[in-house]
């Protein structure tokens, strides 16, 4: 008999959503949990005046969404504060971003506390427990406090920096010995796991066993594992779809705004992370450096403004729209502008639409996780005639996709120069290249990188 699947998430997707509003994980998470029967746990969304003690349950099937509400004191020390303007931040490797606030710890602390508690109340003994990114990593602690003796994983999806990067945080001691109340925690890359690694040895005298598969760590007085693993896109749902799209209204309205001109796309939450900026300077230095693409190439740069509430991102907003509109000014003709920038989200089939359109993908990060947009961009691609992924060395993805031209996002001229060599590649370059990229994305489909973390976890 399989393990039940709990899965722990700061947010829980709709159970009756459909693929084309649901991120691939939010798909794989409720397939694989119709599969096994089991429960999705975490934050309704919802910000209420009194939040009871109550957890709000609806089945479908064998799959149980279970959820709390988040006191507006909880959402802002919780989410906005210590999740998002300290953590996200400093995994990022945003020091000089970092809000630290001991308050704001506190509330983290407190609304970990309280998941545990609620989550408690509906284990079973043989539950496997798998919890997910940066906002929930005292909840293995909490849940041990209260007894529970269950497989225990966590999954961290953005970068985690190197030890001197965590050491600035006041709470790092603490918040660093949470990962050890977990059986295994899982990283995006090699990266990631080594440098938590070297922080454990070095600032926890960690034993450290590297076995096939990743390392068994002794510290804390505890016993857990640390490994890595990617995790992929629904591919074969994005390449349908993508090709589907190419009829659509709106692939249409695109193709037809272009008029013959090529396409450099981008598509980003607007975050500071995502290396904006710097990617319009380099844009813009493309233009300068190589003239004959006045006119005649653009970027279209989508980018759904997000965490609107903290100050950082309405700056970011304001520096795009500023830079935008001086490059748009600078370089613009009576029936061309070169940046389209456009600060709305669109349905994940109407964004293939785009990507399979576009002859680049720019995608370049400060830093970034693992990056899916990167791996959608390829998957959505005509395998006659696909475009060429150009990807910071900073994503995750980076480690995975050696098939893409590597860039460093913080050399502008370096990215015009690699962006000019997208453009001027052979259509047989682009196949190969494409070609050994796909074969990485069909063989790590989001399911296969699930089934693997629950099946490593139920070893563990
Ligand atoms: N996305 C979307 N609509 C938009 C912009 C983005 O559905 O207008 C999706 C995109 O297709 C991708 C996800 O949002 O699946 C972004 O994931 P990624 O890892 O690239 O970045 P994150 O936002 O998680 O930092």
């Amino acid at each position: 008999m399989t393990n039940r699947i709990v899965v722990v998430s700061n947010r829980v997707a709709p159970v009756n959503e459909g693929r084309t509003a649901a991120g691939g994980l939010a798909v794989a998470v409720l397939a694989a949990l119709r599969r096994s029967g089991g429960i999705w746990f975490g934050w309704s969304g919802e910000v209420v005046a009194a939040p009871g003690e109550d957890v709000s349950v609806t089945e479908s099937g064998r799959l149980a969404r279970a959820t709390v509400d988040l006191s507006e004191r909880d959402y802002e020390e919780y989410y906005n504060r210590f999740a998002n303007s300290t953590l996200w931040p400093l995994f990022h490797y945003r020091v000089d971003l970092v809000n630290f606030d001991r308050g704001n710890y506190v509330g983290y602390r407190r609304v970990n506390r309280k998941f545990a508690r609620r989550l408690a109340g509906l284990l079973q003994p043989d539950d496997l427990i798998w919890v997910h990114d940066y906002h929930l990593i005292p909840l293995g602690q909490e849940l041990r406090r209260l007894g529970v003796r269950n497989r225990l994983g966590l999954f961290l999806h953005i970068p985690l920096p190197p030890r001197e990067l965590l050491a600035t945080l006041p709470v790092h001691r603490e918040l660093m010995r949470c990962f050890s109340f977990f059986d295994l925690v899982g990283f995006q890359t090699e990266t990631d796991r080594s440098h938590l690694l070297d922080y454990l040895v070095r600032e926890a005298r960690a034993r450290v066993e590297e076995r096939e598969g990743g390392a068994v760590v002794r510290a804390y007085r505890r016993t857990f594992r640390l490994e890595s693993h990617p995790i992929g896109i629904d591919t074969r749902y994005v390449e349908r779809n993508a090709a589907k799209a190419e009829s659509s209204r709106e692939s249409e309205r695109l193709r037809v705004s272009l008029a013959g001109r090529r396409l450099i796309i981008g598509v980003d939450r607007l975050d500071y992370s995502k290396g904006l900026p710097q990617r319009f300077d380099a844009f813009a230095h493309l233009l300068r450096a190589y003239p004959r693409h006045l006119n005649r190439v653009s970027l279209m740069q989508i980018a759904p403004p997000s965490r609107g509430a903290i100050a950082e991102y309405s700056e970011i907003r304001r520096t795009l729209e500023t830079l935008a509109g001086h490059v748009n000014g600078e370089l613009a003709d009576v029936d061309w502008v070169p940046i389209r920038y456009l600060n709305k989200s669109f349905g994940r089939r109407t964004l293939f639409g785009f990507l399979r359109q576009a002859q680049v993908g720019l995608v370049t990060p400060l830093r970034d996780g693992m990056n899916l947009v990167a791996m959608e961009y390829l998957a959505s691609q005509p395998p006659d005639d696909p475009g060429v992924l150009v990807l910071s060395r900073f994503a995750g993805a980076a480690e995975h996709l050696p098939d893409a031209l590597i860039v460093n996002p913080y050399d502008v001229e370096g990215v015009a120069k690699t962006i000019q060599a997208a453009l001027a590649m052979p259509v047989e370059e682009r196949r190969e290249r494409w070609q050994r990229s796909m074969q990485v994305l069909r063989s790590n489909s989001v399911e296969a990188w699930f089934e693997r973390f629950v099946s490593r976890l139920s070893e563990a």
